[in-house]
């Protein structure tokens, strides 16, 4: 009579993956000319540095393709405006949409 050892269980931490992805690595930067899935990236002397987090100007172009605004109403792919006029490049999208484009990606 022989005792069989049991196969362990796979341990849940091998599942641990890769940081999760921002949302915004969706789009092509429009800033830094990072390409779809690429990070951002910057200047740092002559060095290429890789960004924490997407370029503002990214975050922005994410946020007009995929979500809709409830600020001005506009739907995804078109740029947000204040009553017909278009925002400054400082603040091209309405706060709100940003939280919009988070959702609609989770
Ligand atoms: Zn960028
Ligand atoms: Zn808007």
């Amino acid at each position: 009579m022989t005792d069989r050892p049991r196969s362990a269980p796979m341990p849940a931490a091998l599942r641990q993956g890769r940081p999760p992805r921002h949302p915004a690595l969706a789009v092509r930067c429009p800033h830094c000319s990072a390409t779809p899935d690429m990070r951002c990236t910057t200047r740092a002397g002559r060095a290429r540095v890789q960004r924490l987090d997407p370029c503002p100007a990214r975050l922005a172009a994410h946020a007009i393709a995929t979500a809709v605004c409830t600020t001005c109403q506009v739907t995804p792919g078109t740029p947000c405006h204040d009553d017909g006029i278009q925002r400054p490049d400082s603040s091209p999208v309405h706060n709100r949409r940003y939280e919009e484009a988070q959702e609609t990606a989770a």
